[in-house]
């Protein structure tokens, strides 16, 4: 890793950075009776706040006189909350992404240490009590709950509370059952907390892996002691995770632990009982559901070494560990890894730079590779891997495209769709429509004088709502009554056009009166459970149509679907965003994916207008392979990432003129240090982003491009420093985007 910091620890200055816009370290004095070591936390004065900061490094002097110097207030840690590598992890991502070392400090610890709590010293975990004889009694109402919870804590023996709270029993139940004296709590020091030994379970361990299984396993195996990277290229259903656990189990028996990221909707309930029904070791999971006691609990048992398996989303990826293993990083294409808004970091890309600097093996597994990750196994970087059969006896789902190019549409159906929805769910089979918008129709107009309905705020269309009937912007959240009348003209002849998952769900509703219709979208799971009862009903497998939007791409299993219809693929295909092709060749291939996993073949149909276009042509008639093989041949055309790196920079403000003001000097600056240092960059803009408003702010951005990463951080480094000498106003946001998933 570049920049490393190497401590000095004889100096008597400390740098701390401390969370705050600036991108540059503090430095303090020491306290003479409390020694701070890099990767503690101190609390300083900061201005008028008081804040904690990490100490960074000690220095012998200072810039600044030292008479001039404050003290830091207090040192928090006896030890390094830190360890090493996450530490150097945090100062490269820093350098790498532009963004303050104090806020990345800040993104990557539990909101409790951020604010100064201890690092926690010991883990609280409920057993059962003994029972004492006679019969328990519930009272009728919560009966269900309190004895599902008291037999889940049996069964597990010893249980912490965001274990029970992951599988779905709350505090409450928890402190219910304590009440009634029917279970105990005990608290453990983390240093005599339970260590894992992974051994497997017969039964599971009965599947017999196929060859190509058994080669991934194998060739992975080679490599587990040191730096590797693999890309597991396996369709649905081909047993990537019988895979992953394979090798987890190797790393687990030796005592070491394993860190899997999985994208936020595929961290369910399920992923983790997989995981422990295999393994006898602790799994905690880290995700956006946990309060921050239990969030602090399963990042102390990571960092202390007593869970086996670590299991988390995006910023798990920060998590230390004491004896580390495997990473393993599942739907590896799945743009959920990007964060996108404050520290703009890519989750795999790190797991990546983690992986080199721990020497750690790690494993990118997906059914729809990035083309970042297929380039780096083309150039040797990756060992590409791949799993080319389901394990079932069943056949992959035959794509086949429905040209509509002459056809006038029903509610976004053809005539030969309805057909064939009709016939599977008279096979009694499952359907599933796809269609990537919510609500109920994307625009409202007037058809005396042509008048759309947009969102002030925003350059967007209010989308139409039902129940309540509404408009609400998909982007800034802004919400209204219906108009009755149009605003410009006054005539009461308002129509909508387009469709979204609520007026499908209607339609079909209508069409297919004696089946169900079950919508999954944003709107309809907002409830709590709301979208596990629905999953369970489509798990009990009656004949059923199930509607919804992206949400039904990832990860679910739907046996008895045996037909999916992508019902618009031209949003996709023409998207004004540079990854829209191939994010459409992933969802809809993700999507197929849910299809026939069991005994049934399965048929996937997709609408288009453009039936000849050759990107869904390749998808179509060829694999995924063939499919990602075009697209990288088009993007090397026109020299865009994995070809090029790209970096944007996004100004927002109340006006577009002092937001192109503030590009435009940036652009200045660009010029002379590329001249200057003779670095080939392509700058496009500054120019109004595709989305010029949003949340009542204009957005103005510059793009820049190079085949070089090397001159873009250069050139980045001193945009920063000089951005630190130009005063613009606190309105006007600004920021940076190393790697952008999207340029909107
Ligand atoms: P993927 O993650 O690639 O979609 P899974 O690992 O979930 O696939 O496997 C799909 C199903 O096939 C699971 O129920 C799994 O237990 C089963 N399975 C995996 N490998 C085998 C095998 N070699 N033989 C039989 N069944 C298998
Ligand atoms: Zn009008
Ligand atoms: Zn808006």
């Amino acid at each position: 890793m570049p920049n490393k910091v190497k401590p000095n620890y004889r100096g008597a200055i400390l740098q701390v950075a401390v969370p705050s816009p600036l991108r540059r370290v503090f430095d303090y004095l020491p306290l003479a009776d409390q020694k701070a070591l890099p990767g503690m936390r101190v609390k300083v004065s900061f201005g008028r706040q008081k804040l904690v900061g990490i100490v960074v490094d000690i220095a012998d002097s200072s810039a600044l006189d030292k008479n001039k110097l404050k003290p830091i207030l207090a040192v928090l840690d006896s030890e390094p909350v830190l360890n090493e590598s996450v530490f150097q992890l945090l100062i490269w991502a820093a350098n790498y992404y532009q963004h303050p070392l104090g806020e990345v400090f800040a993104a990557a610890l539990p909101a409790k240490l951020r604010a100064g709590s201890p690092l926690k010293k010991s883990i609280q975990i409920w057993s059962r009590k003994e029972p004492i004889a006679g019969a328990i009694k519930f009272p009728r109402k919560q009966a269900v709950r309190q004895k599902a919870l008291l037999d889940f804590i049996s069964s597990k023996k010893e249980v912490t509370a965001e274990r029970c709270r992951l599988a779905g029993f709350s505090t409450q139940l928890l402190k219910q059952l304590s009440e009634k004296d029917l279970i105990e709590s005990s608290l453990i020091s983390e240093n005599n907390a339970p260590t894992f030994e992974a051994l497997p379970k017969a039964v599971e361990f009965n599947i017999n892996l196929n060859n190509e299984q058994a080669k991934a396993v194998k060739t992975i195996s080679k490599q587990l002691n040191n730096y590797s990277c693999f890309l597991l290229d396996g369709v649905t259903g081909s047993g990537k995770t019988e895979v992953y656990m394979r090798v987890m189990q190797q790393q687990l028996s030796k005592g070491l632990q394993c860190l899997v990221l999985v994208p936020e909707i595929g961290l369910t309930p399920q992923t983790i009982s997989r995981f422990e029904e295999r393994f006898d070791c602790p799994v905690v999971g880290l995700h956006s559901g946990l309060n921050e006691t239990e969030r602090l609990s399963a990042w102390t048992q990571a960092r202390e070494g007593s869970a086996g398996i670590v299991i988390g989303t995006r910023s798990a990826i920060f998590t230390p560990l004491a004896k580390p293993g495997l990473i393993i990083v599942d739907e590896e294409h799945d743009s959920s890894f990007k964060q996108q808004d404050g520290f703009r970091y890519s989750a795999r890309d790190l797991a990546v730079i983690r992986a080199r600097e721990e020497q750690l093996c790690i494993v990118l597994g997906t059914a729809t590779p990035s083309l970042e990750s297929l380039h780096n196994a083309r150039n040797g970087k990756f060992t590409h891997l791949k799993l080319s059969q389901r394990t079932g006896i069943e056949q992959p789902a035959a794509m086949e495209i429905v040209d509509i190019s002459n056809t006038t549409l029903q509610e976004g159906f053809s005539e030969q769709l309805l057909y064939r929805i009709d016939k599977h769910i008279k096979h009694k089979n499952q359907v599933l429509v796809y269609i990537n918008r919510r609500g109920f129709a994307p625009i409202l107009n007037c058809q005396s004088c042509g008048w759309i309905c947009e969102c002030e705020n925003c350059v967007a269309q209010f989308t139409v709502h039902a129940n309540p009937a509404s408009i609400r912007c998909h982007h800034c959240g802004s919400t209204a009554a219906l108009p009755k009348y149009c605003p410009n003209c006054k005539s009461r002849d308002l129509s909508t056009i387009g469709v979204g998952t609520q007026r499908i769900e209607s339609y079909l509703k209508k069409q297919f009166p004696h089946t169900p219709v079950i919508r999954i979208d944003r709107d309809s799971t907002r409830r709590k459970n709301s979208l596990a009862d629905m999953l369970r009903q489509v798990q009990a497998g009656d004949p059923c149509i199930l509607l919804g939007t992206q949400m039904l791409a990832k990860g679910h299993h739907f046996p008895n679907i045996t037909l999916v219809a992508v019902l618009d693929a031209d949003a996709g295909l023409f998207s004004a965003d540079f990854r829209g092709q191939e994010h459409m060749g992933q969802t809809i291939v993700q999507v197929a994916g849910r299809a026939g996993r069991a005994e049934r073949a399965g048929e996937v149909l997709i609408q288009t207008r453009h039936a000849s276009h050759e990107t869904l042509q390749s998808l179509t008639s060829g694999s995924f392979a063939e499919f990602s093989e075009l697209q990288l041949k088009e993007r090397e055309k026109a020299l865009m990432p994995p070809f090029a790196h790209l970096c944007l920079l996004r100004a927002e403000a109340k006006e577009m003129k002092s937001a192109l003001a503030l590009l435009d000097r940036i652009a200045d600056s660009c010029d002379r240090f590329c001249k200057h240092n003779l670095l080939e960059i392509e700058k496009l803009g500054p120019i109004p982003a595709p989305m010029e408003k949003r949340a009542g702010k204009y957005r103005v951005q510059l793009l820049l491009k190079s085949a070089k990463r090397g001159s873009l951080q250069a050139l980045l480094s001193q945009l920063c420093i000089e951005l630190e000498g130009i005063k613009y106003p606190r309105s006007l946001r600004f920021s940076i985007d190393v790697d952008p998933q999207d340029l909107i």
